[in-house]
């Protein structure tokens, strides 16, 4: 590893940190996948090769259960797939995904070795499993794991101990890093990087890492192992320091983050945006009305209401009754309006649901609205180059494009795309996709300067044709964890 080594981290175990200087945007260090799988819930949607949404896939034919985009992805993957493949058929059941990837684990292992390349630094016996850690549910639903794993696991295949077999399933369980689409948009497996685990977390971190699928080409027979994770560099890091990505989103109070990080990940964030309860004010803040602050009691009142009335949205988002979450939204946005502060972490929830959804719908205007609050309100909150930002501007700026806004729409593309060539690189699909739009926007925005008669009439067809088609089906969640939760 040119970039990067590993070193005895104070307080934190070990880490990884710069060997030289590097810069926004710099790539510290890629890496394949040791194994990974596809969720089960996505098991008939998911290519098991390159983990591309498709709308038709191909089923082994001795298994029936992978799934792939065409012969060559299934031939790729092959290797891979053959053991598990054979196991399945035998057992006469598809165990489930954390024991489809500890068994992927331990094929691999009993191939290779423990360390697969010497770009890999660290065995996966060297990583933690915090199994001392876990609370006694999760405990109990280790051994039926674990119980099933033995099940299935042939009896051809070189037999392992009981502690070895945990000490995976541990190692999964703190550090199975999601594995999103093609377009980053939606986790669709689970993957174990080792390298990866060997990064610390820090609330403002100086990395961010992002999956890239690689090119899917039929002439490339090869690209199966294009699909890497990269860790980027979100600004200048100087020769000696520490690496660190966020494994929670910046978007909660520093009492919400340690929580869930010891809950997940079972330390103590000592970063200095927990120390210093860095921006937890502008988060839960109330607003100012003609430079006189909410009283404290009122805010309070309407932070409540809105966890509440966010739990009822999330459910009719997750049951896709998009004008439920519409009106849940709007009954919410009224009462915050004039009490929560425009960068109360809850109001822009609320932003963010509403404009995506109400975009989905095509209510473009009003989308356009308070995308543009949401965006205003993450710029005061995440670092300047955060994946997040970035990801909500891209949106905002298509929201304002579809609205007909094109002059906002364009300078938000713009700005998205500058911040995803840092967190993504410019070869990423998505910041392909940002280029395509920054360049057709520009036209359009030429266009509307010189007529605005025929820029409308030229959008209207646009939106017909659909040219944009990243807003389709507004997503679960966005993934905002690094690592999977349970
Ligand atoms: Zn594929
Ligand atoms: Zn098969
Ligand atoms: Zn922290």
């Amino acid at each position: 590893m040119e970039n990067v080594e590993v070193f005895a981290s104070p307080g934190k175990g070990r880490g990884l940190k710069a060997t030289k200087e590097v810069w926004a945007g710099d790539v510290l260090f890629a890496e394949p996948y040791f194994a990974a799988v596809v969720f089960d819930s996505l098991a008939a949607n998911v290519c098991h090769c390159c983990f591309r949404r498709q709308p038709k896939l191909q089923r082994c034919g001795q298994c029936r259960f992978a799934q792939y985009c065409d012969r060559t992805c299934q031939r790729a993957a092959w290797e891979e797939h053959k053991q598990e493949c054979a196991a399945i058929k035998s057992y006469g059941q598809v165990p489930n995904e954390n024991i489809r990837l500890a068994a992927r684990i331990m094929w691999r292992l009993d191939k290779e070795g423990g360390v697969i390349s010497d770009l890999q630094l660290t065995t996966l016996e060297e990583l933690e499993d915090h199994i001392s850690d876990l609370p006694e549910d999760d405990l109990k639903d280790l051994k039926v794991d674990i119980h099933n794993f033995l099940d299935f696991w042939p009896r051809t295949s070189k037999q392992h101990t009981v502690e070895r077999i945990s000490h995976i399933f541990g190692v999964i369980n703190c550090n199975g890093f999601m594995v999103s689409d093609q377009k980053g948009l939606q986790a669709v497996g689970v993957g174990l990087f080792p390298n990866l685990c060997l990064v610390n977390h820090d609330c403002w971190p100086n990395c961010t890492v992002i999956l890239n699928n690689g090119n899917h080409s039929a002439v490339n027979t090869l690209y199966h192992t294009q699909m890497r994770i990269e860790l980027r560099a979100l600004g200048k890091i100087s020769e000696g320091e520490e690496l660190t990505v966020a494994y929670v989103d910046y978007l909660n109070t520093s009492e919400d983050r340690k929580r869930m990080l010891k809950q997940q990940y079972f330390f103590d964030c000592t970063c200095e945006h927990c120390t210093n309860k860095i921006n937890d004010d502008l988060k839960l803040d109330g607003a100012l009305v003609d430079d006189v602050k909410v009283p404290d009691e009122k805010v309070k009142e309407v932070t409540e209401y809105s966890i509440e009335m966010l739990k009822k949205m999330e459910k009719a988002r997750t049951d896709a009754n998009y004008n439920e979450v519409v009106k849940i939204c709007r009954e919410c946005v009224e009462k915050q309006e004039n009490v929560l502060a425009d960068t109360h972490i809850y109001q822009l929830k609320m932003w963010s649901t509403l404009s995506e959804v109400l975009s989905y719908l095509q209510f473009f205007e009003e989308a356009a609205f308070y995308a543009r609050k949401m965006v205003e309100g993450y710029m005061k909150l995440y670092h300047p180059n955060n994946a997040q930002l970035g990801m909500a501007t891209m949106r905002a700026g298509v929201t304002h494009w579809q609205a007909g806004h094109i002059e906002v729409g364009h300078g938000m593309i713009c700005k998205a795309y500058a911040i995803l060539l840092v967190t993504h690189g410019p070869t990423h699909p998505i910041t392909k996709d940002l280029e395509a739009m920054r360049i057709q926007t520009e036209m359009e925005l030429r266009m509307f300067k010189q007529n605005e008669y025929v820029y409308h009439s030229m959008r209207e067809a646009a939106l017909k044709n659909q040219p944009m088609k990243m807003m389709a089906e507004p997503m679960e969640e966005g993934i905002k964890s690094l690592f999977r939760k349970k």
